[in-house]
C-alpha cells in the first residue's frame, strides 16, 4: 500500500494519517463545504472536496469517494469510525473496484453490524449473553411473555441500533405496549429499520469491552479491556484502561470470549467486543464494533501498540508479529471526550467558533483532535472537539493527570465537558472504583458540578497534585518513557 484515502473527518482522520506518514504511505483527505479548512485536510499529501456540508451529500457519499480513489490511484480506503466505517455495501463495493478495504471483510461487518445476527453467530462458542428474546419481536403478547420469563426490568433493543439510540427501558408491565411501540418507531426512523428485541435490564451494569485484532491468517489477539462505564445519554464520555474492577481470571475469560466472537465471524482487522458486567463479575456479551473505537488510545497507551498501524498491516495481508503472550498491561490510561457541550444545560451542544484554544502539553498527556484555534464547530457532524489523553504508571497518576491537563486545556467560545471531566475525576465513586452505568444519573447534577469547579476545588485538586509529585519522587516512580509513547506529538 503506497496511497490510502481517508473516508473521516476530524481527530480521526488526523489520526490515520499520521500513522500512514509514520510508515511512509501517502494520504488522500476527501472532504466537505464546511471543513476547507480544517486540519486532516491539510495534512494530507492530496486533499478532494466532495461536496456540500451534510453528511449524506458528502460524506457518506461512497461512489463519489470510491471514484476519488480511484483517479488518484489510491491502493486502500481507511472509513474511521462513524459514517461509512459499519456499511457493509460500502466495504464490498471498496473491494469490487480493487481497492482494499482498511477494515474486516463485509460478511463481518454485515453480521455483527445487526445485534440479533451477532447474537444468533456466536450461539454455538459458549459466550454469555444477556436473558432475553433471541429474534424480533413486534407483538406485545409475545414481548410481556418475554418480560415474564427474564423479569422487570427489560430492555427493548433496536437490532439495527447504534451510538446509544433506540433503547427503551420498561419497569412496570403496563408501560410495555407504549415503550415497544416508541422503540418500534424510533428505530424505523432512526436506522431504517424497525426490528426490536429484549434483554433483561441489567441492573448496575459496567460497560467493559475488549480489543481484538485478528490477521487474515487466523491468528487473533486481544489487547485487554477498556472501562466505559461514565456515560451520558448511553454514551460513553470518560474511559479508561484496564479497568479497576477485572481480575486477571476474569479479564483472561474475558478476552478469550472476545477472540471466540471475532473467530465466529471470521473478523479480519481491529474490532471491539462489548460486554456489561454485574456487581459479581458475571460478564455478558453485547455486541461487537467493526471498527476503529473513538476510545483506542487508551489501549494503545497500556500495551504499546499502534492500532492504526496495525490495521494497515493486516491489510496488506501481513501475519501478526506478536502472539498473545507478548502482550502486557503497562500503566494505566484515561481518556476524556471533550465535547463542544454543554454540561450545565443538560448537555446540549453548544456550536460556536473556538475564539481561544490551547492544547495542555507535558508528559502522559495526548490530545487527539481536529481543531485549531479560530476555528468553527460546524453543526453538521458530533461535536466532538477533542479526545484529552492522559497516562500514568498507576490509576491515580492518571487521574492526577487528567486534572492537571484539564487546568491546561484553554478553550473559549464554546461550552465543553472539560468541567465534567474534572467533576468525574475529583468524584469519589470514580477515584475509589466504585461505579457504574449510572455514575451521571446518581451523582451528576449542575449544584454538584458547580462545587467541582469552584476554586477551592481547583485548590484542592492542585494541592493533591502537588503532594502526588512530592510521593512520587520520594518513590522514585519512574518518569514514563519508552514505546508507549511513539505516537504522541
Ligand atoms: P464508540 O463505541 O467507538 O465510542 P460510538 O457509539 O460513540 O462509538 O459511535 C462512534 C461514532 O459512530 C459516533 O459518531 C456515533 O454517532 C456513530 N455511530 C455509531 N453507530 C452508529 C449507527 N448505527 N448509526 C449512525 N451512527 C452511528
Ligand atoms: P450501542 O449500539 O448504542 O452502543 P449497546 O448495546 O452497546 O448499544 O449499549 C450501549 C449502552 O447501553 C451500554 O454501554 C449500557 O450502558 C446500556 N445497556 C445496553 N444493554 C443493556 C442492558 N441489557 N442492561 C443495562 N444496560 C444496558
Ligand atoms: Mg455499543
Amino acid at each position: 500500500m503506497k496511497k490510502i484515502l481517508v473516508a473521516n473527518r476530524g481527530e480521526i482522520a488526523l489520526r490515520v494519517m499520521r500513522t500512514a506518514r509514520k510508515m511512509g504511505i501517502k494520504t488522500v483527505a476527501v472532504f466537505s463545504e464546511a471543513d476547507r479548512e480544517a486540519p486532516h485536510v491539510r495534512f494530507a499529501d492530496e486533499a478532494v472536496c466532495i461536496g456540500p456540508p451534510p453528511s449524506n451529500r458528502s460524506y457518506l457519499l461512497g461512489d463519489k469517494i470510491i471514484e476519488t480513489a480511484l483517479s488518484l490511484g489510491v491502493d486502500g480506503i481507511h472509513p474511521g469510525y462513524g459514517f461509512l466505517s459499519e456499511n457493509a455495501a460500502f466495504a464490498q463495493k471498496v473491494q469490487d473496484a480493487g481497492l482494499i478495504f482498511i477494515g474486516p471483510d463485509p460478511y463481518a461487518i454485515e453480521v455483527m453490524g445487526n445485534k440479533l445476527a451477532a447474537k444468533d453467530a456466536v450461539k454455538g462458542y459458549d459466550i454469555p449473553m444477556v436473558p432475553g428474546a433471541e429474534s424480533a419481536i413486534s407483538d406485545v403478547e409475545e414481548a410481556q411473555e418475554i418480560a415474564r420469563q427474564v423479569g422487570l426490568p427489560i430492555l427493548i433493543k433496536a437490532a439495527a441500533g447504534g451510538g446509544g439510540k433506540g433503547m427503551r427501558i420498561v419497569e412496570h408491565e403496563q408501560e410495555l405496549p407504549a415503550q415497544m411501540e416508541r422503540a418500534i418507531s424510533e428505530a424505523q426512523s432512526a436506522f431504517g429499520d424497525g426490528a426490536v428485541f429484549i434483554e433483561k435490564y441489567i441492573a448496575s451494569p459496567r460497560h467493559i469491552e475488549i480489543q481484538v485484532l485478528a490477521d487474515s491468517h487466523g491468528n487473533v489477539v486481544h489487547l485487554f479491556e477498556r472501562e466505559c462505564s461514565v456515560q451520558r445519554r448511553h454514551q460513553k464520555v470518560v474511559e479508561e484502561a484496564p479497568s479497576s474492577v477485572l481480575t486477571p481470571e476474569v479479564r483472561a475469560a474475558m478476552g478469550q470470549a472476545a477472540v471466540m466472537v471475532a473467530k465466529a465471524c471470521r473478523y479480519k482487522g481491529a474490532g471491539t467486543v462489548e460486554f456489561l458486567i454485574d456487581e459479581h463479575l458475571n460478564f455478558y456479551f453485547l455486541e461487537m464494533n467493526t471498527r476503529l473505537q473513538v476510545e483506542h488510545p487508551v489501549t494503545e497507551l497500556i500495551s504499546g501498540v499502534d492500532l492504526v498501524e496495525q490495521q494497515i498491516r493486516i491489510a496488506r495481508g501481513e501475519t501478526l508479529s506478536f502472539t498473545q503472550d507478548d502482550l502486557h498491561i503497562r500503566g494505566h490510561a484515561l481518556e476524556l471526550r471533550v465535547y463542544a457541550e454543554d454540561p450545565y444545560d443538560n448537555f446540549h451542544p453548544s456550536i460556536g467558533k473556538l475564539e481561544v484554544y490551547r492544547r495542555p502539553r507535558g508528559e502522559g498527556i495526548r490530545v487527539d483532535d481536529g481543531f485549531e484555534e479560530g476555528m468553527d464547530i460546524p453543526i453538521y457532524y458530533d461535536p466532538m472537539i477533542a479526545k484529552l489523553i492522559t497516562y500514568g504508571e498507576t490509576r491515580s497518576a492518571a487521574i492526577h493527570r487528567m486534572l492537571e491537563a484539564i487546568e491546561m486545556y484553554q478553550i473559549e467560545g464554546v461550552a465543553t465537558t472539560l468541567p465534567f471531566g474534572k467533576f468525574v475525576c475529583q468524584h469519589e465513586a470514580f477515584t475509589s472504583g466504585h461505579f457504574d452505568t449510572h455514575f451521571v444519573q446518581h451523582y451528576f447534577n449542575i449544584e454538584a458540578l458547580k462545587e467541582s469547579n469552584r476554586e477551592e476545588g481547583l485548590y484542592a485538586a492542585l494541592l493533591a497534585l502537588q503532594l502526588y509529585t512530592e510521593e512520587k519522587k520520594k518513590l522514585h516512580i519512574p518518569e514514563v518513557g519508552g514505546s508507549n509513547w511513539k505516537y504522541f506529538r
